[in-house]
């Protein structure tokens, strides 16, 4: 899964001031819904020099830039010097409401991506530096932090494997290893380098299967 950070060029009154210091990610919630455009104009009329959070996460999983990965913004007071700041579009705090999935796991990779440039920053909510609900109570914090945890791609020595045998083919393992012969395609995919016809299998070949 990948995604693009859409950057909205949005003006800001003073030039932007780089971060020398990067120490935490902190998570918070619009407490409503508002384009990028609108939380920067909200935000200047704070007096701000625009948009205070770095990045913004839409429900359907679009990351738009506001001060950007390397600035100082302002969404956590006493911490915007050393905390990166993304907050997600809607409310998570009045009534329970589940987070798209397309946002969270957008917002996850958003936290792979800054951590891939800074190291592995400590998540924070927003209520863990301020006293404030932001994120929400119904912020799927905990799951934030172990989707950022679980290994992308897992360890190459457990990659499973299916040696063929005689009289295999590939619906035949499809259905052993996955459950339903119709998902051979999924096998096929894994292994084009080494099976160029998938009516065709090589006694003996090993065969990569997709992880469970
Ligand atoms: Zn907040």
């Amino acid at each position: 899964m990948t995604h693009r950070i859409q950057n909205p060029k949005l003006s800001f009154r003073e030039a932007k001031v780089r971060r020398t210091i990067t120490q935490g990610i902190v998570l918070h919630h619009i407490a409503g819904q508002m384009s990028v455009q609108q939380i920067h104009e909200l935000h200047r009329k704070n007096g701000w020099n625009g948009i205070g959070y770095n990045f913004v996460v839409d429900f359907d999983g679009t990351i738009r830039e506001g001060r950007g990965m390397n600035f100082i913004g302002a969404h956590t007071q006493a911490h915007n010097a050393r905390t990166v700041g993304i907050a997600v579009n809607g409310c998570y705090h009045t009534q329970r409401t589940y987070m798209p999935d397309a946002q969270f796991n957008a917002l996850v990779w958003l936290i792979r991506e800054i951590r891939a440039e800074y190291g592995n920053l400590p998540i924070h909510a927003h209520h863990d530096l301020a006293p404030t609900t932001c994120p929400g109570r119904y912020f799927p914090l905990e799951d934030v932090r172990k989707g950022v945890a679980r290994p992308l791609v897992p360890p190459k020595t457990t990659i499973p494997l299916h040696t063929v045998k005689e009289g295999d083919t590939l619906w035949s393992i499809a259905r052993t290893h996955l459950g339903r012969g119709a998902l051979w395609h999924d096998i096929f995919d894994l292994n084009r380098d080494i099976v160029d016809d998938p009516d065709v299998l090589v006694v003996g070949t090993a065969l990569q299967l997709p992880y469970s």
